[in-house]
């Protein structure tokens, strides 16, 4: 009788020290977390940016998720309560369509977060426009990111108001900062290396995301969507037309968009349609997968 109290006390002890300790550690986890600071970015290559300068110290949310297009997302009521805990929200600035109907609201939601935009000391390339209508991009052409030389000035943007807000991890920042820097110049460099020669300079693309990218190495882009909208019949022909005289074989479309008039002057040239994404997570390893795509075009 004695020993089974005695061994009722024991396994009672073991449990409430297991419990405790359970406690404890996930109470460590919590505030381990609530010391990170809250980052909110639009789009998800600006993820890569924000954790590759804040390490360990950030918790960045995308608001744009994998699959959806910039021009049209709508935030949702749990991405907005991200937002009212954040302390800092990364725009991309160069006038994306998510953040001119969105950042009132994003603000409104968090009035002490610090905005910091992206595109600050970026030089813009003026959207095309092929007749007066209503502008799609306001004039400017928004896919800053899509070039490694403007992505190391988001960088410095993104740097500078980490250090802003977390001044006394300025040395962990810059440290990342030069790393990531370094990286992106690496890449550039390679870049320009492997498409240098190349006697094709115009590529086909059914979203002209390219523009940053092609006056970085002297390429041109063909867009086969204008101002957001499909090509008429007689569009289409052109496109055609233009892809036999420039040799175009390979007409670049992405998964956010659809791929249907891309597949149709695939077919009249003979050529194939490659999906390439403008807005994978993983930054550098994508640009460098579609550096390499063009290069063999
Ligand atoms: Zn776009």
């Amino acid at each position: 009788m004695k020993k089974r109290i005695l061994l009722s006390i024991g396994v009672l002890f073991v449990a409430i020290c297991l419990i405790s300790t359970y406690i404890y550690i996930t109470s460590q986890t919590e505030k381990e977390i609530g010391k990170k600071i809250g980052v909110v970015v639009s789009i998800l290559p600006q993820v890569e940016f924000v954790e590759k300068i804040g390490g360990d110290k950030v918790q960045v949310t995308v608001m744009v998720p994998p699959g959806a297009s910039p021009h049209t997302y709508e935030p949702t009521p749990s991405q907005l309560k991200e937002v009212s805990r954040a302390k800092i929200y990364v725009k991309v600035g160069s006038g994306v369509e998510f953040e001119l109907a969105w950042m009132d609201k994003i603000i409104s939601v968090n009035k002490e977060m610090l905005v910091v935009d992206c595109s600050k000391g970026i030089k813009l390339i003026e959207a095309e426009h092929e007749h007066e209508e209503e502008h799609e991009h306001h004039g400017v052409d928004p896919h800053i990111w899509l070039s490694l030389k403007n992505a190391k000035i988001m960088v410095e943007n993104i740097y500078q108001c980490l250090t802003q807000i977390d001044p006394v991890n300025q040395e962990y920042y810059a440290k990342n900062k030069e790393k990531y820097l370094q990286e992106l110049d690496e890449l550039d460099k390679e870049i320009a290396q492997a498409l240098f020669g190349k006697e094709n300079r115009k590529i086909m693309v059914y979203h002209p995301v390219w523009a940053y990218f092609c006056r970085d190495y002297g390429l041109e882009q063909i867009p086969i969507e204008k101002e957001g909208k499909e090509p008429t019949p007689q569009g289409i022909a052109s496109l055609i037309k233009q892809a036999r005289e420039n040799n175009i074989t390979i007409i670049f479309a992405s998964p956010e968009f659809s791929t249907k008039t891309a597949e149709v002057i695939a077919k009249e040239i003979n050529g194939n349609v490659v999906l390439i994404s403008p807005l994978k997570r993983n930054y550098l390893e994508n640009m460098r997968k579609i550096a390499e795509v063009f290069a063999n075009a």
